[in-house]
């Protein structure tokens, strides 16, 4: 087993069904992340115990093959065990730097301007495959903020993700405040709902991309199944009973969803809510069929949403130079 699949729970589990102390679980768990233990028979516990680890589990080699750093971007090219390769991508902010994790070699969600949905799912990541990620990275850049927006629905892997952030948040370990970690989803409503019951503790970002179904089932199959009418009350419920603003994420496509009527629409079906919009550079890549708008019909669709008090943020075009857009760098290998 990966010892990086471990939450905290899990570990204290283990230990009670194999006989040993539970209290073990933090020292061990403490070595992983406080000190950066890389080595399992490094951790400072008794011989007994120490067997019942090095017996159990491994620390499974995740290999970066390559690496682009485009300045404020750098994107990692990992090779699981297996083979599979994801993405990682270090972006560089004025406050700090934050990972963005993939969760799925491939993805099923088949949206279509979206690179990673190419290859279809292979197979989810472990969490510990999520872990190592931010990991390998953390080790030379510490992090202050986790977005897990890279390749994959992390809905779709939902168990692993949540563990992946049980982890991350776990006191005696990285620690992160849970409002430093961003969870980015198509649209998957009965997990959403899960994540409302549960009180997730982090932040949920929704991919909206369009105002209206017509338009949003073109672009993200995922609407057909649950349409604006099923995915908003959902969002809606999630930001109010866990009093948490949702971003909901729209890149800009040239003459496809950025007109002044759009942000009409997107204005109305915001309505009271208390969601905001995240507005994004369209990242093109050879063959592409959609551009990105031009800057100042984002300003225009921007201005709308201004006049019309709805909160909107604009993301800096930050991978662009290094392909570093969901699935780009991976698919540069595949293709
Ligand atoms: N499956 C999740 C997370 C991965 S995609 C989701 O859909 O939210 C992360 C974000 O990047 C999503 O909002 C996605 O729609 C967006 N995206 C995909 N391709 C893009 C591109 N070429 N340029 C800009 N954003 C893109």
């Amino acid at each position: 087993m990966n010892i990086y699949d471990m939450t905290y729970q899990k570990l204290c589990d283990f230990l009670t069904e194999h006989g040993d102390k539970k209290s073990r679980a933090e020292i061990i768990l403490s070595a992983l992340y406080r000190n950066g233990i890389s080595d399992l028979s490094l951790i400072e516990i008794p011989e007994k115990a120490k067997k019942l680890i090095t017996d159990n589990f491994e620390i499974p080699t995740i290999e970066c093959i390559d690496v682009s750093d485009g300045g404020t971007a750098v994107k990692y090219l990992f090779r699981l065990n297996d083979g599979n390769l994801v993405e990682t991508v270090l972006m560089r902010h004025e406050y700090g730097a934050s990972v963005c994790v993939s969760t799925q070699a491939g993805c099923n969600m088949g949206c279509k301007f979206c690179r990673s949905g190419r290859l279809r799912k292979i197979r989810n990541l472990t969490a510990g495959e999520i872990v190592q990620q931010v990991l390998y990275i953390n080790r030379k850049t510490p992090l202050s903020g986790i977005s897990v927006m890279g390749i994959g629905e992390p809905l779709d892997n939902f168990e692993n993700v949540l563990d992946f952030v049980d982890i991350m948040l776990y006191p005696k370990g990285l620690a992160l405040a849970p409002r430093r970690i961003t969870v980015s989803t198509c649209g998957l409503v009965p997990q959403i709902e899960k994540l409302t019951e549960m009180h997730f503790p982090s932040n949920l970002a929704v991919s909206l991309h369009a105002p209206n179904n017509e338009l949003r089932s073109e672009l993200m199959p995922i609407n057909k199944k649950y349409p604006l009418e099923v995915l908003m009350p959902a969002v809606t419920e999630f930001s109010e009973k866990l009093n948490k603003r949702v971003a909901l994420e729209y890149v800009m496509i040239k003459g496809v969803n950025d007109s002044e009527k759009c942000a009409e629409e997107l204005c109305r079906l915001i309505g009271e809510s208390n969601c905001y919009v995240n507005i994004i550079r369209y990242n093109s890549s050879e063959g592409d069929i959609y551009e990105c708008s031009d800057f100042e019909q984002i300003m225009r669709f921007y201005d709308v949403l201004k006049k019309n008090n709805i909160g909107v943020t604009m993301r800096r075009e930050m991978g662009s130079s290094v392909n570093a857009a969901c699935g780009q760098l991976r698919s540069d290998y595949i293709n």
